[in-house]
């Protein structure tokens, strides 16, 4: 088992996908261990994108991930990074494949109603920005 760091965002908290969302991932065999509804502050939406931060878009993601709440999540599976990303599909909706979140919901590439970690390295500094060891029950 391992895990990765979601985050359902603003586009899809506005339009009620929370529970449509989180049947997907619960559908595809992946556990939701660990969730929690916030409004993320402009600090911690820069920090977490500080990798993007020379990309043209930097400025627009900071102000559409701090727009409305987003649900932060940890989910544990088997090869738990490569499986979200599977079912997140690609980032750009025009590109995800048939059934995959983005497919399903995504409104553009920047309303793209997920994130999922790259990596299991990445995926641990972005669950700890966010969790505490104590608050994720596997
Ligand atoms: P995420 O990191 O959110 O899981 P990703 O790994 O598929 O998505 P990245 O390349 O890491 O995509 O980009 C991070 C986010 O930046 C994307 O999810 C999207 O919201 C936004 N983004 C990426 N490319 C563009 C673009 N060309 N125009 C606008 N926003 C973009
Ligand atoms: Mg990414």
């Amino acid at each position: 088992m391992s895990r990765t760091f979601s985050i359902i965002k603003p586009d899809a908290t506005r339009r009620n996908l929370t529970g449509k969302i989180n049947a997907v991932i619960e559908g595809a065999g992946l556990r939701i261990v660990a969730q929690r509804r916030i409004r993320m502050t402009r600090e911690q939406a820069e920090a977490f994108y500080g990798v993007h931060k020379e990309r043209p878009f930097f400025g627009e993601l900071v102000a559409q991930m701090t727009s409305e709440p987003v649900v932060v999540q940890v989910l544990e599976a088997d090869n738990a990074v490569p499986a979200y990303r599977e079912i997140m599909g690609a980032t750009n909706p025009e590109n995800a494949a048939e059934g995959t979140i983005r497919k399903l919901f995504a409104l553009n590439v920047g309303e793209n109603s997920v994130h999922g970690s790259d990596s299991d390295e990445n995926a641990a500094i972005e669950i700890a920005q966010f969790f505490s060891d104590d608050q994720i029950v596997g």
